[in-house]
């Protein structure tokens, strides 16, 4: 008996030393939920993570999910305001640092004019903090210059989407639907590296009889699942996908009732294509004809079918036109807005989705309104209580940003969850200018690259202790739980806006207490407008699994399927337009005779900032490589493991090799986690899609040289 009463005891010691948060991973848009049990003995905390269940990613949780509260916890944490003084960072107060921001802020604006300063934010970001950003750059600041990183992931795709279907949502079915579909184009995306919980779908699908066709110049992990891999030649995806279409035509595999009865521009497309070889298509791609057939008529001939792209044929300066060409597939087969049916583009930030909708992009306004709408401005300066002439008008992308920086026509910044010099292309640019900046605000929870150039570091919540929503990649709204206190004087990027909002005396129209307070803001400031989200409150979040946007009214169930009766165009009807092979993208030359491509690793997210810093992630990728073919290694003289010079025109890196026969023998790929002397963004071009504006990350023209060489010269 007293044993057991021991025993009994022990027990409730060792949960009265046991704390429990609900959460969810911070990192990709599936938005994996978990829980972190934290278990103090004494001054030694234990950490365990347990998987939750949940509609996306049904309960799995990657390598970066499972790791990412080591970043958390870290002592590494900003824990107090940090002020650069004559190079090294002296903590202050939050009194101190919102006099020296007010100061700075009030005397730029009086010298340089309201549009001197600039904000810069993030598509990591709750819905509820990239809203009040968007809020804070044109009323508390009242600048139009405010743009974030979502810029680089997925201007291309949500143009796209937004012309050809009138809506953009990240994909039109749900995640389950993928099961349904007999076939599935995976465009330029490398799934089981980026949003590895989603894999399980497509294997499932593959074993339901679904033909998997990949479109990759590398046999990633995910071409690995194919059943057919088109190891296509760097930015010729839509002449790629001019190819499929020529081939659906001349098949007669369309479907002609859909395309009368619910597109545009089919005629035009017919006539565009009629002038297209497959034997030009197979020179300028690399992909036989015989190929493209297999591909098109298999996608054709299919009951059901989805297409997916990603950051591969997005991150291209024709990434908007591309993906259009993508969505004609869908659109002249017939195969969207049913089951199985449908396009999706694979969103890469956490809230890449919801980051994107609510105002922080330099033409948006909240609920995907357009800045130079006069009724959507009416509408939001009368719900913010401002005139509508006092609202600014259109600002400028990413790293057009960069440009007005280094041309000191922007001379303040404030940047929030972002690493815009490791992430920006031209890196060495973006750098240059950042010195010129009068004066530089960087909200982190590190010193990132970009905030070791910071005049004033903020210290901000991590996903442990920073409460909101989420939009993940299907366009699901979801609550994350946030129960743990910010280290030190950390402060919620909400909290720190307010703030400063009240330092500059705008006080009033930034009074919250909570995330939930401004989330209902944004549900009446996204009311009515294509990303509605009206019906979606805190309680039905915390009720059921997440709730699809758009939701006009607390009875709405939410829409998990667009486009089933009608497409979102005033006149019902999708948009198909005509593509050409090729926009003018760099090209190979006898002195960078090699293309270079980039993209990401499955235990590191974006620049690296939280995952370089958890131990786990960082021991399995602790610097960057050159992925190189055995047969160009051998002629360029580079052995397996060796440093080797990459450069282009603008900048050089150095990074080791890593030779496979995985890639083409005329392309090299990077990843771009890294900062520094492995920085890739340094070689990379600052050409941008004159659409979107998305950068053109994936091609540029390079030339490779073993270590060993340099040093002998
Ligand atoms: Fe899930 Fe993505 Fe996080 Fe992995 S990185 S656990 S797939 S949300």
């Amino acid at each position: 008996m007293n044993d057991l009463l021991r025993h009994f005891r022990s027990k409730q010691l060792e949960t009265e030393t046991e704390k429990v948060f609900d959460t969810q991973c911070p990192f990709c848009s599936v938005q994996c939920k978990m829980q972190l049990i934290e278990q103090r003995n004494g001054e030694r905390k234990r950490y365990k993570v347990v998987p939750m269940p949940n509609p996306a990613s049904e309960g799995r949780l990657c390598i970066k999910g499972r790791n990412a509260y080591q970043h958390a916890v870290t002592k590494e944490r900003v824990k107090q305001p940090l002020l650069n003084v004559n190079g090294a960072f002296v903590p202050v107060s939050w009194s101190e640092a919102l006099q020296i921001i007010k100061e700075k802020f009030t005397a730029i604006q009086q010298e340089d004019g309201y549009n001197a300063l600039g904000v810069y934010g993030g598509g990591s970001l709750t819905n509820e903090e990239a809203y009040l950003l968007g809020k804070f750059a044109r009323v508390a600041l009242q600048t139009k210059y405010i743009d974030y990183n979502g810029r680089f992931c997925m201007s291309a795709a949500a143009s796209a989407a937004n012309q050809a279907f009138g809506i953009d949502r990240g994909l039109t079915n749900q995640l389950s639907e993928i099961l349904q579909a007999r076939c599935i184009i995976l465009a330029g995306t490398n799934i089981a590296e980026c949003q590895p919980t989603l894999m399980p779908y497509f294997t499932k699908a593959r074993e339901n009889g679904a033909f998997i066709i990949v479109i990759d110049p590398r046999e990633t992990t995910t071409a690995k699942l194919a059943d057919l891999h088109l190891k296509i030649k760097p930015g010729t995806d839509a002449a790629l996908a001019n190819g499929m279409l020529k081939v659906l035509l001349d098949e007669g595999l369309v479907e002609q009732k859909f395309i009368q009865e619910r597109t545009n521009g089919y005629e035009e497309l017919k006539q565009h294509l009629a002038s297209i070889r497959l034997d030009q298509i197979e020179e300028i791609t690399g992909i036989t004809v015989e190929q493209i057939r297999k591909a098109a008529v298999t996608y054709g001939a299919a009951q059901t079918g989805m297409v997916f792209t990603a950051r591969g044929v997005e991150q291209q300066t024709d990434g908007y036109m591309t993906v259009r060409n993508f969505i004609n597939l869908s659109l002249i087969t017939g195969k969207i807005g049913r089951i199985g049916c449908g396009y999706g583009a694979i969103t890469g930030q956490g809230n890449g989705q919801g980051g994107r909708e609510h105002g922080q992009k330099a033409d948006q306004l909240p609920g995907y309104r357009s800045i130079e709408n006069p009724e959507h401005r009416a509408y939001i300066a009368k719900l913010w209580g401002i005139n509508e002439q006092d609202l600014p008008g259109k600002g400028v992308s990413a790293y057009e940003m960069m440009e007005k920086i280094y041309q000191k026509e922007i001379t303040g910044l404030f940047v929030m969850g972002s690493n815009p010099v490791v992430s920006n292309p031209n890196a060495n640019f973006v750098e240059e200018g950042l010195q010129k900046l009068k004066f530089l605000v960087v909200v982190d929870m590190f010193i990132s690259e970009t905030g070791r150039m910071a005049d004033l570091i903020l210290p901000c919540s991590s996903y442990l202790e920073d409460e909101g929503t989420m939009t993940n990649l299907e366009g699901r709204v979801i609550l994350r739980k946030a129960g743990r206190t910010p280290p030190g004087e950390a402060k919620h990027d909400w909290e720190i806006l307010c703030d400063i909002a009240q330092a500059l005396g705008k006080e009033r129209f930034f009074s919250y207490s909570s995330a939930e307070e401004i989330f209902n803001e944004l549900r009446m400031a996204s009311r009515g407008g294509t990303a509605d989200y009206y019906g979606i409150t805190y309680n039905r979040l915390t009720q059921e699994e997440g709730v699809y946007w758009p939701c006009p009214s607390p009875d709405h169930p939410g829409e998990a399927r667009l486009f089933e009766h009608s497409f979102a165009h005033a006149d019902g009807r999708a948009k198909i337009i005509p593509v050409e092979n090729q926009h003018v993208k760099e090209q190979i030359t006898e002195e960078f005779p090699l293309y270079l491509t980039t993209g990401r690793v499955l235990t590191q997210y974006l620049t690296g900032v939280q995952t370089r810093r958890s131990h786990t992630l960082a021991a399995s990728h602790f610097e960057s490589f050159l992925e190189i073919h055995p047969k160009t290694a051998k002629k360029y003289r580079i052995e397996n493991e060796s440093l080797v010079k990459l450069e282009s025109e603008r900048g050089s890196v150095t990074v080791r090799s890593k030779l496979t026969p995985d890639i083409r023998e005329d392309t090299v790929f990077v990843p771009m986690h890294w900062g520094d002397m492995q920085s890739v963004n340094k070689v990379t071009h600052q050409a941008l899609d004159p659409y979107c504006k998305m950068p053109g990350f994936k091609v540029c023209a390079v030339k490779i040289k073993p270590l060993v060489d340099l040093q002998l010269e």
